[in-house]
């Protein structure tokens, strides 16, 4: 449309032009050519379209190149040098074979005008002042023109078409060319998209795989070394022993935590389960958890809570503790003497009281952050360089630069901020700023996670690993001593006893030899009869990965529970699905 308007506007630039020098029928035929011009665009837009507005718009611009070079000379007149390049337009515009077909047109019709030309049937119209070529005569006039300087020009004007056309035909090769190589190299960069993506894939199963592989033999040892540590006899020398275990094991169990997220957070599959949280109460035991870390360092380990805090909020609770651990771990790592600080406010919504931002922010007096390096730290896999001092209180071993990666990516999907502020050798202050809602308190209350509990349950716990059920079967005895643990040490073996006799809970292991825990709470809904299929049912899955918790959820498993499990959590789990189990409530 713009080639068009600017080919209309120079038309009746020329026409104004001509007329000026007096040559009035070459303007009269540029200013017709460029009305002409106009309709053809009309009909391009609201009626023909493209075929047949391109149509009118070249025979316009050819008959006016041929008139006005019939009536300034011919063939040998310079007008005709229009006529070569007219049929370069649809080459452009339109299609390649419009191009050739358009330079048919011109050939032939130089032909043509040579022909009239040269039996003297052109009329002469020749203007006065017109530019076309001049025999030695006065007069300018087509019949002057030598037979020679005919036949030159317009052998010279074919030969010109003719170079066009193999130009194109050169310039089509050389694409096709290109795009013969674009489309290769396109298919390489496919191969190698789809190579990358199997071998994503499999570097998610690898790490599911070895993640389940290494908690299960962790979920062991945690587990017995939990039992260990609260035993009363254990003497003074040994609790502590049993205590570094501990910890090593639960810093191992961060690591591959950490490992799991980060790579659950690059696929965008960390999803959120925000939940009704006493959130006095959980940061409370969110900060207490680091606390005996914070009283060997001998440092000042306060927690500030804001009276504004609400006490009821829908957040996710596991994700939450994460974030403050990661900073909490992090202060303490790198803090040698003084205090480490955490202060939560809530600032309420000026429109609605009940929404508002929770802030949470972790002072330390340690060694600092230089200015420079408060971007990198977010990064994944970066740690600053490690002092000497740090070396020999061994800080270096703690920490894979993965802590923050994660704890910026939790903040956002929480769609909060984190900022940090910090002076070389002072100490530095993390505030995360998450929106948070507060709630009603729920109806139904969480059984209070007392140390023993006089509950009379039925348990069937499903593992193929001995060290587990054993495990498991003994932990739940320490708060549950009433409760009668059945085992079952195979998918085959559970569906058996669960066919036969109604728990009250199941605790399922997933990844079983010969049924998996899922198949088996499948076959257990499908095949058998109430009561007996309405069984609530646990499951205990090293694979936290947020799609298999859900898979799980959408085929009726009443809770997922991560392992290593935590005590109080399984405990608490086993309570409420026994207790709301209505058609067989626990005998309490
Ligand atoms: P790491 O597992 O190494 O702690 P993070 O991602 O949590 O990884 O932290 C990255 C780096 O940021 C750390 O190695 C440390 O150098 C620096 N850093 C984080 N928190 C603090 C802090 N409170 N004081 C000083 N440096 C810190």
């Amino acid at each position: 449309m713009s080639f068009t308007t600017c080919a209309m506007v120079g038309l009746l630039a020329i026409s104004v032009w001509l007329h000026w020098m007096g040559n009035t029928n070459s303007a009269t035929s540029a200013l017709v050519a460029a009305a002409m011009v106009a309709i053809s665009m009309v009909v391009w837009r609201y009626g023909g379209g493209l075929l047949w507005g391109g149509l009118l718009y070249q025979v316009t611009l050819m008959s006016v190149i041929l008139y006005n070079a019939a009536i300034t000379g011919g063939v040998a007149s310079p007008v005709m040098t229009w006529l070569a390049i007219i049929p370069l337009l649809p080459l452009f515009i339109a299609s390649r074979q419009w191009a050739i077909g358009s330079m048919c047109v011109s050939l032939f019709s130089v032909i043509a005008l040579y022909f009239i030309q040269s039996h003297g049937l052109l009329p002469s119209v020749v203007e006065q002042g017109s530019f076309a070529l001049q025999s030695a005569g006065d007069e300018p006039s087509h019949g002057d023109t030598s037979w020679q300087s005919m036949s030159f020009a317009a052998g010279m004007f074919s030969l010109m078409l003719f170079a066009q056309m193999i130009l194109v035909q050169t310039y089509d090769t050389a694409n096709e060319q290109h795009l013969r190589r674009l489309r290769q190299s396109n298919k390489r960069l496919e191969t190698l998209s789809n190579n990358l993506k199997t071998a994503n894939a499999h570097k998610d199963q690898f790490l599911a795989m070895v993640s389940h592989e290494m908690r299960t033999p962790l979920n062991a040892v945690m587990g017995y070394l939990g039992l260990l540590s609260s035993d009363a006899q254990l003497p003074q020398a040994a609790g502590q022993y049993v205590q570094g275990a501990r910890n090593s094991a639960s810093h191992l169990l961060t690591v591959i935590n950490d490992l799991l997220d980060f790579s659950q957070i690059q696929q965008g599959k960390l999803v959120l389960s925000p939940q009704a949280v006493n959130l006095k109460d959980m940061l409370a035991s969110t900060h207490q958890t680091l606390s005996p870390r914070a009283n060997d360092q001998g440092l000042a380990y306060p927690l500030e809570l804001d009276e504004s805090l609400p006490t009821w909020a829908s957040i996710d609770p596991h994700r939450l503790a994460q974030i403050i651990i990661n900073l909490l771990g992090n202060a303490l790592k790198f803090t040698t003497e003084g205090h480490v600080i955490m202060r939560v406010s809530f600032d309420a919504d000026l429109e609605n009281a009940k929404h508002g931002q929770l802030s949470i922010s972790v002072t330390d007096s340690g060694r600092g952050i230089a200015p420079e390096s408060l971007d990198a730290i977010f990064k994944p896999f970066v740690q600053l360089k490690i002092s000497d001092n740090d070396l020999k209180a061994g800080n270096a071993l703690h920490g894979n630069g993965l802590g923050l990666a994660i704890t910026r990516s939790l903040v956002q999907s929480h769609k909060g901020t984190i900022s940090v502020s910090s002076t070389l050798g002072l100490g530095s202050t993390f505030t995360v700023k998450l929106p948070i809602e507060e709630i009603a308190p729920p109806a139904n209350r969480n059984i209070s996670s007392a140390v023993t509990h006089p509950a009379v349950l039925d348990l069937l716990v499903v593992d193929d690993h001995l060290t587990n059920r054993l495990v498991a079967s003994a932990t739940i005895k320490r708060s549950l001593p009433n409760a009668t643990i059945d085992q079952a040490v195979n998918g085959t073996e559970a569906l058996e006893k669960m066919r036969r006799h109604r728990y009250d809970v199941v605790l399922m292991d997933l990844i079983m030899p010969d049924i998996s825990g899922t198949e088996v709470v499948r076959r257990i809904q499908n095949d058998i009869t109430h009561p007996y299929k309405d069984v609530p049912v646990i499951a205990l899955t090293a694979n936290v990965a947020e799609e298999a918790v859900n898979e799980c959820m959408a085929l009726g498993f009443k809770d997922v529970l991560p392992k290593p499990f935590d005590r109080e959590v399984l405990v608490n789990a086993i309570l409420t699905h026994a207790m709301k189990d209505e058609a067989h409530p626990a005998a309490l």
